[in-house]
Formats: C-alpha cells, structure tokens, sequence
C-alpha cells in the first residue's frame, strides 16, 4: 500500500521532518500515559486527543499503528526531582484504601474519559507489570552508568552524550532540583530505583539487587516503549513539560542501555498546554477541571475534542466556558449538516467540485496536523453545493476518521446542553415548548410568556429564532 508524505515537529531538532518509518509501512507510536492517582483533568486529555490525532492521521496516511498509552500506577514522586511521596501511596493514605484500587479505580474513570473523547483503544500497559523488567534494565546500565545512594540506585547523567539535548536548558532546569537528594554527584541525576527507606511501609514494593523498593518513574517509559514496540521506535509523545526532565531521562536511560548516542525514537513530540486564566492548569493546585465537570454542566465530551482541534496542538489553548460553547455551537452545525446527507455514502468521493477540500485537508494534516485548517476543509464539503450527497457523505467520513468528531453517529440531540443539575428532564422541556407554541399560535400571548418565564425560573433558556435550530438551552 502506497502511505501519504507527513511532515512532523521534532522536538529533538525543533525542526519539521518527514516522517520516515523505521519498518515499511508500519507506524510506533509510544505515549506517556497518566498517573492514576487522582483524575485526569482536561489539560491531560488534550494530550491524550493529541497522541489520537497522530495516530488517526497516520492511519490515514496509509501505515499500520502500533500505539502504546502507558498506566503510570508505580513510581511517580510528587516532585519530578525524586522527591517527596509516592503519588500513589500517598493518595491511598489519604483515601483509606490500597495504592492498588486507587490505581485500578483512576485507570478505569481515565479509560471511559479517553472512549467518551472518542480516542481510539490502544494499548495500556501497567507499569507494576513490568517491574521485572526493569530491574534488569538497572542490572544492565548499573557498571557504566549509575552509582548507588542509601536511598538507591541513581543514574549519572555525566555518563551519556548530550544529556538533556532535549530540553536545552539542563543547566538552570538541574540547578533548580539541586536541593533535592543528598549524595547525587550531578543536579539532573535521577532514580532508577527507590529503596524503601528502614521502618517505611510501602503498599507497592518488590524485591531488587538494590534493596526492597519501586522503581523510578523515568525507567517505566523507557522499558515499555523498548519491550512493546522495539529500540528505536518512530514517534514519542507527551505534553510539553516532559520534554524538560522525564523525556531527557527516558533518552539518557535508552542511549546506555542500546549503547547508543541515538535517542531510542526517532521522533519526540510534544503538545503544549491548556491553560486557563490562572495559568497551565494542573493537578497540584487541587482545583482543576475534569471531563464529567463539563458533562455535568451539559456540554458534550465532543465539544471538548473540537476545542482542541481548533487549536495547533503546538500552541497554548486556554479554557473558557464561552469557547467551550462556541466549539460546542460549530459541531452541532456539521453534525445537522450531517445528518441532511443520506445515510449511505456512495457517488462520486472524486467529483472535482469536491477536489480543493480533499487537497486542503490532505495539505493540512500532512503539515504537522494542522487540525484548525482541517476542519475548515470538512466544512468546505458539507457546503459545497449542487453535487451528489452520497458523495459527500464519503468523503465526510474520510476526514471524520482522522478529526474523530462521531459525524456519522451524532445527532442534535446529544448536543443539546443539559446539565446534570437541571430540574427538569427533557421530555417535559419539549411539552412545554410545544404548549407555547399553541399559545403562539393563538395569539394568547399572556401564556406564551408566562411558560417562557417559568422555564427560565427553572435554568431553561428559550431560544427564539436561533439559526441553528435551537430550541432551548441551559443556563450553566
Ligand atoms: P501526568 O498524569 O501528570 O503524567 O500527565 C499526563 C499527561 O498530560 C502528560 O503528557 C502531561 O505532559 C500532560 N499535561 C499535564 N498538564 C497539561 C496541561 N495543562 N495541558 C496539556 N497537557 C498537560
Ligand atoms: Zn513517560
């Protein structure tokens, strides 16, 4: 099968390439997963629809995927610097429960937030699964590269080329962690394995040449990634934070282990962050928006994935409740587009009216997923006019499969705002409108306000004349 040309952002050259895969035709994909300690906010699901994106569009371009998406369920500390707690036994302290059902419980809410985003399944290994692994990693890299502390086993960052090519600015990123372990012969130095410290109970431990322990956080990635898709592999992904210490970790810890200045991927991808008025928004603060915060406010999880469509993923997107809605308002009009064409796709996908959209799509996403541009094009077939509908339902659902908006399911309905806290169920809602437009109709005007005034005193906003059909929406 002949595979479309893609050119990418490598953060390792802060170049655009050509993506050129290591085996024929076939794409691997490795992405930092979460850490399943607490939920996911929506700033980490935008780097989840980013890593979707990717592989949606190198689906597309003809390669077959292997994508990993790891469940980080061991190792990270609450300080990137190897300090601090166990995120997770310090939140199944805080919540009473083992660190293994806090895991499992975040791992499931993350899995159903990624099916509502309509993020395709991949693969999600646990790390505590491949601890075993690990270990050996260490065994492998401890002579050459690593140096033992009470508290563990530690990786000299002095030993391999070019550390922190990556992130480019080691120097003031290392001198900020300075404080952080005492012993380590370099700032930037990190764990490969965590001792547990004498008289310290830890839920999640394991046996190791190292003493009783967990292993760091960095290590995870980089045994997944060479045990699921091979040494080297095509792209890596992950918000653009990683690019700073954990990515250059995983490369430090992959050039010592493959004997190799090569970075262990061949690409390094990294999407920037979602913030809000306040600033990036994470999970330290403890006030943070999650997904089923915007279902229960009555936006679709879809309006979410067309916000961040809208946006490069390379660019900062803040949050705002108006954007949310406006992007809630622009899929609702292709998804009532949507459903005006026939059920069965069909005709001519290759009529020339329809060629400028095709190559303005094909030209955008191949232009490091240019999504904003993209989107414009499926809007640009939806509008064309005097050509077969069949035709345009092909090639609708051609782009619909790399932006992942569900055009051939939804329908108007899903989209309607209906937060969980309304008093009213829909059905009533529809009763009401129809009893007012009897009303209307018979020029009793009196009732006509008086249910639209009831209504509004129950959060339900009429909305005469909208030029998308709407009928009603929630105050939120
Ligand atoms: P974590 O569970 O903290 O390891 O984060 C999961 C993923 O979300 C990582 O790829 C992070 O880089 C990414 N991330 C964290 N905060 C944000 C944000 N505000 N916007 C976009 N991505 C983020
Ligand atoms: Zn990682």
């Amino acid at each position: 099968m002949t595979t479309r040309p893609l050119k990418l952002f490598n953060s390792l050259t802060r170049s655009l390439e050509e993506f050129q895969p290591i085996h024929d035709g076939e794409a691997r994909v490795y992405t930092c997963g979460p850490t399943v300690y607490n939920y996911q906010h929506v700033g980490n699901m935008r780097a989840y629809i980013f890593a979707d994106t990717l592989g949606r569009t190198l689906s597309w371009a003809g390669y077959e995927l292997s994508h990993v998406i790891n469940i980080t369920d061991v190792g990270h500390l609450t300080s990137d610097a190897d300090a601090g707690d166990d995120k997770m036994e310090k939140a199944a302290a805080s919540a009473g429960k083992s660190a293994w059902d806090i895991a499992r419980h975040y791992q499931q809410v993350f899995e159903d937030d990624l099916a509502r985003l309509n993020v395709r399944p991949v693969q999600h290994p646990r790390a505590t699964d491949y601890v075993k692994a690990m270990i050996e990693w260490g065994q492998g890299i401890e002579e050459k590269h690593c140096y033992r502390l009470d508290s563990g086993l530690y990786f000299d960052v002095s030993t391999v080329h070019e550390y922190g090519r990556l992130a480019r600015a080691v120097t003031e990123d290392g001198e900020a962690r300075i404080e952080t372990v005492e012993g380590k012969r370099n700032a930037a130095d990190f764990a490969i394995w965590r001792t547990t410290p004498p008289g310290e109970d830890r839920q999640m431990e394991w046996d190791s040449p190292w003493g009783k322990g967990a292993p760091g956080w960095h290590i995870e990635c980089s045994v997944m990634s060479a045990e699921l898709l091979g040494h080297p592999f095509d792209i890596h992904t992950g918000g653009i934070d990683h690019r700073e210490i954990h990515h250059p970790n995983e490369i430090a810890q992959n050039q010592a282990h493959n004997c190799s200045e090569k970075s262990g991927a061949n690409i390094w991808m990294h999407n920037n962050f979602l913030v809000d008025r306040r600033g990036k928004m994470s999970k330290s603060t403890g006030d943070f928006l999650i997904l089923q915060t915007l279902v229960d406010r009555g936006y679709h999880p879809l309006a979410y994935r067309m916000l961040c469509l809208q946006a490069h993923y390379r660019s900062e997107l803040e949050f705002t409740w108006e954007g949310l809605g406006a992007a809630l308002t622009r899929l609702k009009r292709l998804v009532m587009a949507a459903e005006r064409l026939p059920q069965e796709p069909g005709g001519d996908a290759g009529h020339p009216k329809l060629a400028p959209a095709r190559e303005k799509f094909a030209a955008a996403m191949a232009d490091d997923l240019n999504t904003a541009v993209a989107l414009t094009a499926l809007e640009d077939v939806l509008s064309t006019k005097k050509i077969d509908a069949g035709a345009k339902r092909t090639v609708m659902e051609d782009m619909d499969a790399v932006l992942g908006l569900k055009l051939d399911t939804l329908s108007r309905q899903d989209l309607r705002i209906r937060p969980a806290i309304a008093e009213l169920i829909e059905a009533e809602i529809e009763a009401e409108i129809l009893r007012r437009k009897e009303a209307k109709a018979a020029k009793d005007f009196a009732t006509s306000d008086a249910i639209r005034e009831s209504l509004a005193a129950k959060g339900v906003e009429l909305m005469d004349g909208d030029p998308l059909g709407w009928d009603w929406k929630l105050d939120v």
